[in-house]
């Protein structure tokens, strides 16, 4: 199957990339299932895609809680009848120095960013090993690969992400349950994300940078939409991406 038909589960929906990805698949004909907290943002992306003839549903969703992103994924069955592919994308990043001690921030990161992909694997895991098939697309990021001063707690909860999905990926192959695994990571790219900065300074110097190399979140899209369009013995397991332009 490629993207048309495929239900599709998106956490981070309500901006940014989440927001990009999920027009994208809904104008190839996959069937959307939105999840974030601001249930305002979701209502407005859900009556676009549905005006423009596509098939989408919302749930607001803390990916923090297990229990929601359950209920996401239920949705997605309960609606459309399946879910073929999730796209794991909530974060945040809240960058400081370690020193700041800003550990309220450590921890929400922690949170989001590797348990809510957690919660997300737990809550689809269970149909994808059943139905011996499946799609579980993570967004990591460059921070995930390249270690750089503000961004300690960021980039180690990204780099989890990676180890996870890793074994994820080999273990469903020796499992022989036939679940793809893509994990994407992009560079500068211009969405909400910096907004989740406290740091005046992190804030400054970030934004300057974005402001200088940031490219669009529908750049991230088309690499979603390239991972979901492979054939089922093809699994794209890691792609980065980022401006042409970002010497790093
Ligand atoms: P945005 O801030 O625009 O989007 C983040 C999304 O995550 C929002 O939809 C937000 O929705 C959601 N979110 C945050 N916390 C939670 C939560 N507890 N539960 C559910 N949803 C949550 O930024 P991006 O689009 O850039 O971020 C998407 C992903 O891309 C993140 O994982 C980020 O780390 C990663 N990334 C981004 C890069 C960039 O340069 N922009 C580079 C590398 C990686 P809401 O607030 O409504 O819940």
């Amino acid at each position: 199957m490629t993207i048309k038909n495929k239900v599709v589960v998106i956490t981070g929906a309500s901006s940014g990339i989440g927001e990009a990805t999920a027009k994208l698949l809904a104008d190839k004909g996959a069937k959307i299932v939105l999840g974030a907290r601001r249930e305002e943002r979701l209502k407005e992306l859900a009556d676009e895609i549905k005006s423009n003839g596509g098939q989408v549903v919302y749930h607001v969703t803390d990916v923090v809680k297990p229990e929601d992103s359950k209920q996401l994924v239920h949705l997605a069955k309960d609606t459309f009848g399946s879910v073929d592919a999730i796209f794991l994308n909530a974060g945040i990043m809240p960058n400081s120095s370690l020193s700041e001690l800003k550990t309220d921030e450590w921890n929400s990161m922690v949170d989001v960013n590797i348990k809510g992909v957690l919660n997300g694997i737990a809550a689809v895991l269970p149909t994808f090993t059943s139905q011996k098939s499946g799609h579980i697309i993570t967004t990591s990021s460059v921070a995930g690969l390249k270690a750089y001063p503000g961004g300690a707690v960021y980039g180690a909860t990204k780099w989890a992400v990676r180890d996870l999905m890793e074994v994820l990926r080999i273990e469903s192959a020796q499992e022989g349950t036939n679940i793809r695994t893509a994990t994407i990571y992009p560079a500068a790219i211009n969405t909400e994300l910096l907004e989740t900065i406290t740091d005046t300074n992190m804030a400054e110097g970030m934004t300057a940078m974005y402001e200088q190399y940031g490219i669009t979140p529908d750049r991230v899209a088309n690499v979603v939409a390239f991972a979901l369009d492979q054939p089922e013995d093809t699994n794209i397991n890691e792609f980065t991406i980022g401006p042409t332009s970002q010497p790093w």
